[in-house]
């Protein structure tokens, strides 16, 4: 289903003057060329949030950091009036390019510290590649998406889809938008947004399940082994809850030098 979104409005209505509203930054990915760094209308109706009117556009609220009211921060409940003035700031803005007097207010809560994940049914790859790299990251294929939002609430779990509707739930308050198309750009983009550079830990959780890898002994292991897995190698690691069996061989080397080409990518 092709989602339709923003009414700059044509005719204004003179009884109620319409609400002026410009989004600065990344927020103009979500916006057709011809509104990108403008300052348009939207008609005002009674009893809107702020939340309301910038999703009205097709901007999810979890996209949105500061909000400028006529010069005044306002947080995403803000009712808005008729005819205010509405500057609209991402997440990832220099504080400096926002124009206000007054102390900000952040709309978004600062993420987890510990950096915990939940993924859409799209982005399978995407959540291959964190764990591989050491993130907390659950994902399965049949998630809906009460389901998802539920899980990112109760768990603090950062919520990444490339659904915008998704990210519009009220309850979730950790969330973002992925860009990309492609898995190898989606996961530099990630590590970007939350600058994860310094936290990657490769091999420490299963690729398979998410659980916990810890390093075994040979011994432990040795009657699960292929004969040519139990001659040429000495290191194995298992996962605590599925127990699949992980060890340096051909594939391990194609991951490190995937690893190796993620972070040459931190510019
Ligand atoms: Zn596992």
């Amino acid at each position: 289903m092709v989602a339709v979104f923003y009414l700059p409005i044509q005719h204004h209505n003179r009884m109620s003057p319409p609400i002026s509203i410009h989004f600065h930054g990344q927020l103009n990915d979500f916006l057709p060329l011809q509104l990108h760094d403008e300052t348009f209308d939207i008609e005002h109706k009674k009893n809107r949030s702020v939340k309301d009117l910038i999703e009205s556009t097709g901007i999810p609220h979890t996209e949105v950091d500061v909000i400028i009211s006529n010069g005044n921060a306002v947080d995403l409940n803000y009712l808005v009036k008729a005819g205010e003035r509405i500057e609209v700031y991402p997440v990832s803005v220099s504080l400096d390019l926002i124009r206000s007097d007054n102390a900000l207010l952040h709309c978004q809560p600062e993420p987890p510290s510990d950096y915990r994940f939940v993924l859409d049914v799209h982005l399978g790859k995407l959540a291959t590649y964190l764990r591989m790299l050491g993130f907390d990251t659950l994902y399965r294929n049949d998630y809906d998406d009460p389901a998802l939002a539920n899980i990112s609430a109760a768990e603090r779990r950062i919520l990444l889809t490339c659904d915008r509707r998704l990210l519009m739930r009220k309850q979730v308050s950790y969330g973002y938008f992925v860009r990309n198309r492609m898995p190898r750009q989606q996961i530099i983009e990630i590590l970007r947004r939350y600058q994860l550079y310094h936290e990657i830990k490769p091999f420490s959780r299963c690729i398979n399940c998410n659980g916990a890898t810890r390093s075994v002994s040979k011994q432990s292991i040795e009657s699960e082994l292929l004969t040519k897995t139990k001659k040429y190698y000495t290191d194995f690691y298992q996962c605590d809850s599925c127990k699949k069996i992980y060890w340096k061989g051909s594939h391990y080397q194609q991951m490190m030098k995937l690893i190796d080409q993620l972070k040459s990518a931190d510019i």
